[in-house]
């Protein structure tokens, strides 16, 4: 997609060999994998990702980006269930004019031909 990142935003090395790939095409290999490389797309705005990523049951219209400063990730938890579910619990934190913030979220994935999906997601305090 012609984006020409070093570090990959979501804290996971060399962009070309972390989410990069997958913002390419390549199917991410697990729900976590998933996970960062959305949020990544978040940093750098690749809303079709981000709606292709989104499993069509909850998939919003599009992707409103507001005013954050994203600052990175932390996952703290990836909890498979069968083949074809998975919850992946974030941190993510970021700045708003300045004022810090934080996102906990459950986010729940969905294995559908041979790709995973965002469902939804649950915030935490
Ligand atoms: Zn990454």
């Amino acid at each position: 997609m012609g984006t020409k990142l070093s570090a990959c935003p979501c804290g996971g090395g060399d962009y070309a060999a972390c989410c990069g790939p997958y913002h390419n095409g390549a199917p991410a290999p697990d729900a976590e994998r998933m996970m960062r490389s959305r949020y990544s797309a978040y940093v750098i705005k690749l809303e079709d990702y981000l709606l292709a990523t989104w499993h069509s049951d909850t998939r919003p219209a599009a992707i409103e980006f507001g005013d954050e400063k994203w600052l990175g990730l932390e996952v703290k938890r990836h909890l498979q269930s069968g083949s074809n579910h998975a919850t992946v619990e974030f941190v993510a934190r970021y700045k708003i004019a300045g004022r810090a913030y934080r996102l906990h979220e459950i986010s729940r994935f969905v294995f559908e031909d041979g790709r995973w999906f965002y469902l939804d997601g649950e915030f935490r305090d």
